[in-house]
């Protein structure tokens, strides 16, 4: 079990002067070639979902194949929402087991930049999880060249990145100063001294997104100034797409596992490359020792119910599923009715809180008020409730 809290994973990168990578995977290969690349190098790492990629895979069968990656890892990992664009999004990704977000509002006016953001923070911290931010505007898409996407790169302004950081409470903050999404024509110039302003006036890690293209030396100079989140993903699309071409030029009727064959092997070399360059590589055990393990809390409710039948009973359970799941920090809410007829409590709520936090917020949840004060609470005076810690 090696899901750990990100912001305790991040803090030791900055305090200790190296990057995390923060790696966008589209399929059950890149998970697997970033955990073995993480394993091989003992670096703590991000498994990262982008929404912009959510029409190339399922994203609730990510989660579940992320999060089992995670805890079967013996080095500390976290799963990230890349790039959210909603506050629904961030609530959703949060109930599917992520316990890192970012919100991606930087293309919004400054002001709808801070409202959304502190909205999301405020819900994501109350469930223990922490959120990047995002100021100022990295330009193009994950994985495309980046002249397909010729928006203007806008730098993030120091002044207002105090204000950003103070107003919204994020915990980390991705930052534009000259890199690009995608593949870049040419070698990129990026603006250290403003990055070491930003640094200098926040003192909260920092996160490069387009990292793809920069060279050895580039890296270095981020993270002496505060870069603690490497987002990378073309990189790794690029050298499994090579490894395809490749298959194919030897075999043109290769089939879907002909295709692919090899393909983990050359993007987890180019993990293992970033993780050696980055610094992470051989951090795994400094990191377990300081991180909060992830680890949910599950909510159990053992009851009777009084002025009401069995079927009456039966729809206020259902009710409470519906609503109750939808709170942020819910991962799962179960219902069940006792197998032997004589068992001293008839009926029981198993709700999976995703960390400890979600004990006090989902209280005071107005659905869960709302269920509890006129459905639950009217008819189940017999109760016992208690909160479990998993081991
Ligand atoms: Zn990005």
């Amino acid at each position: 079990m090696a899901l750990v809290n990100m912001r305790d994973m991040l803090g030791h990168a900055y305090h200790n002067g190296y990057a995390v990578g923060g790696f966008d995977l589209v399929s059950l290969d890149f998970l697997e070639a970033i955990i073995a690349a993480g394993e091989a190098q003992r670096a703590p790492l991000i498994l990262s979902l982008a929404e912009s990629h959510f029409d190339y895979y399922d994203f609730e069968l990510a989660t579940v194949a992320a999060e089992l990656a995670a805890k079967r890892a013996s080095i500390p990992v976290a799963i990230h929402l890349d790039h959210g664009a909603s506050f629904d999004s961030a609530v959703k990704a949060i109930n599917l087991g992520c316990n890192g977000v970012m919100v991606d509002a930087s293309h919004q006016a400054f002001e709808d930049n801070v409202a959304l953001t502190k909205k999301i923070v405020s819900m994501a911290h109350a469930c223990g999880v922490p959120v990047e931010g995002e100021l100022g505007y990295v330009a193009g898409v994950e994985g495309e060249d980046a002249e397909k996407h010729p928006g203007e790169v806008i730098y993030t302004s120091v002044d207002e990145a105090k204000t950003y950081v103070e107003q919204t409470g994020v915990d980390l903050l991705a930052v534009s100063i000259g890199t690009v999404h995608g593949r870049m024509k040419g070698e990129p110039v990026l603006d250290f001294e403003r990055l070491q302003k930003i640094n200098e006036a926040l003192n909260i890690p920092l996160v490069i997104h387009g990292g793809t293209g920069l060279s050895d030396q580039q890296f270095h100079q981020l993270i002496e100034n505060g870069v603690a989140k490497i987002n990378y993903y073309t990189a790794l699309a690029d050298a499994a797409g090579n490894k395809m071409r490749e298959n194919v030029s030897r075999d043109d009727r290769c089939g879907y596992t002909g295709i692919v064959d090899g393909i983990q092997d050359a993007m987890r070399a180019e993990i293992e490359r970033c993780m050696v360059n980055w610094g992470s590589a051989g951090q795994a055990d400094a990191v377990l020792a300081v991180a909060e393990a992830w680890q949910p809390v599950h909510h159990v409710i053992i009851f009777n119910v009084e002025n009401c039948d069995d079927a009456q009973a039966s729809n206020m359970m259902q009710q409470g599923e519906k609503l109750l799941s939808r709170v942020p920090g819910v991962r799962r809410v179960l219902t069940g009715n006792a197998v032997q007829t004589d068992a001293k409590y008839k009926f029981t709520w198993l709700v999976e809180f995703v960390h400890e936090n979600v004990i006090e917020s989902y209280r005071n949840h107005p659905a869960h008020v709302t269920f509890a004060d006129n459905m639950f609470r009217p008819v189940a005076g017999d109760r016992i409730s208690i909160d479990f810690r998993q081991n």
